[in-house]
């Protein structure tokens, strides 16, 4: 049995192992498989059988360098994605404990921590100086 799946799988996509896009699809299908069993409306259901079939079409593709260039792509799409997600949560993050001031000479960007009162800013880049309330 084993022996069987092993020679099947031999020259398919799916006998390299799961890759980026393979799992995503996979965790895809499980989140539309739950949402779309909540859905009573026709054809929903096609949602997660069409990405499984997408899925199971991938692993057993014969043409390995196109399916290579899939996930190729996929990988490159999310990275950038992901990496908007994580610049934007952690420049909402300082918004909220730092306050970024723009210096009147130079107009370098300077971060000042939340709740000091008054303080005098040095500007590290042309040492004016100016007054603020953080
Ligand atoms: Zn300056």
């Amino acid at each position: 049995m084993r022996e069987k799946l092993f020679r099947f799988m031999q020259g398919r996509y799916g006998a390299y192992g799961a890759d980026r896009l393979t799992r995503f699809l996979l965790i895809l299908f499980l989140v539309t498989f739950v949402i779309t069993s909540f859905i009573r409306l026709p054809f929903v259901g096609l949602v997660p059988t069409g990405i499984a079939m997408y899925a199971y079409f991938r692993l057993l593709s014969r043409n390995v360098p196109a399916r290579y260039h899939e996930n190729e792509v996929f990988s490159r799409v999310s990275s950038r994605f992901l990496g908007r997600i994580s610049h934007v949560s952690s420049s909402i993050e300082q918004r909220r404990r730092y306050h970024i001031y723009k210096c009147p000479g130079c107009g370098q960007k300077i971060r000042i921590p939340r709740g000091k009162g008054r303080i005098m800013v040095r500007c590290p880049k042309c040492t004016q100086e100016f007054l603020k309330v953080s």
